[in-house]
């Protein structure tokens, strides 16, 4: 087989896979009925010929497209990453990343807000953190706080200066589209969004706690704050989906990422960012005959100071 139709078959690959997550826009999604944490479609086992070649072509193609994102200076590509306490967000990022070039892309981590952020309008700060063109921007968090942490917890909500008359009801359902049309301004000006929500199952959330609570090495990950949080499961299961209802749109889907299975939300979370890239397809520039003509003369001097006795 050829590169050309080796690479072919990566893409449609990636678009497989891309399209298995994705969330339908308009579709009407409840967790955790809809999507089963476990699945792995049919890429098991762990370790296997077809899990390895599947992350291995993922990583490529990734590399290939930043490359070219990069060079073309036009787009840029934000990815949201949103899941529960050790839904494997940090190991995803790590494992997927791990073939680009880190200067072509920015990580930015959201925690509990400052008093300054609470002092500014509620996307402010996501605002200020959206990638370049050229460049790869991750969220791990992102402004879908402001649509779950701050409303399984009405307490947040209170500390962002909101006028009153604003702390409708109605107040998730304006959320939503004032994300909706946020995203939409930004797609529409060359910054594209692709954002996964990674869906790990409640069992796996309490042995992945316990290993942090008796590995030293993983101490660090756990706060007392993440067993409060497990508490309030059934919550954030209903506010992601609704969520997911909301706010998968044509220009910026959500992609429900199986995350039982670490290596196997590797493969998948690969496969989406990368289908994102193959759809904004970047192109290298094309130099202009004037731009040639300089390369040409300057190849010509170059080569025209080779020490004698070197080849030139
Ligand atoms: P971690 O990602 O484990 O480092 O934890 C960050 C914490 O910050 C999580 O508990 C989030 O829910 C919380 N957080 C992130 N964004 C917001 C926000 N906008 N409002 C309140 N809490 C937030
Ligand atoms: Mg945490």
């Amino acid at each position: 087989m050829n590169t050309q139709t080796m690479s072919e078959l990566g893409r449609g690959r990636m678009k497989q896979l891309s399209d298995l997550f994705k969330v339908k826009p308009g579709s009407t999604v409840t967790l955790p009925r809809d999507f089963d944490p476990a699945f792995v479609a049919g890429y098991g086992p762990e370790g296997g010929d077809k899990a390895k070649k599947a992350l291995r072509q993922g990583v490529e193609i990734l590399a290939e497209y930043q490359d070219r994102l990069a060079a073309q200076d036009m787009h840029g590509l934000l990815v949201v990453l949103q899941g529960l306490d050790a839904a494997g967000k940090d190991g995803t990022i790590k494992h997927v990343m791990s073939g680009v070039n880190p200067q072509g892309v920015d990580v930015h981590a959201f925690k509990v807000p400052s008093t300054e952020e609470l002092n500014h309008d509620y996307l402010w700060r996501y605002a200020l953190k959206l990638p370049a063109r050229g460049k790869i921007g991750i969220f791990n968090r992102s402004h879908y706080e402001e649509v779950l942490v701050v409303r399984v917890h009405p307490e947040l909500l209170e500390r962002e200066h909101l006028p009153p008359e604003t702390r409708d009801r109605g107040i998730w359902q304006r959320r939503f589209r004032e994300i909706n049309d946020w995203e939409r301004y930004l797609v529409a000006n060359g910054i594209h969004v692709v954002k996964c929500f990674l869906n790990i199952s409640r069992e796996d959330q309490r042995q992945r706690f316990l290993a942090r609570i008796e590995r030293p090495e993983k101490n660090w990950k756990f706060t007392a704050a993440d067993v409060r949080e497990r508490a309030h499961w059934d919550e954030y299961q209903k506010a992601y989906s609704e969520v997911l209802t909301g706010t998968s749109t044509d220009h910026a889907p959500w992609h429900v990422i199986p995350a039982d299975h670490k290596w196997f939300t590797h493969i998948a979370v690969a496969a989406v960012i990368a289908h994102a890239l193959i759809k904004i397809d970047p192109q290298y520039p094309v130099v202009s005959p004037q731009t040639r003509k300089d390369l040409d003369a300057a190849r010509r001097l170059l080569l025209a100071e080779a020490p004698t006795g070197k080849k030139p």
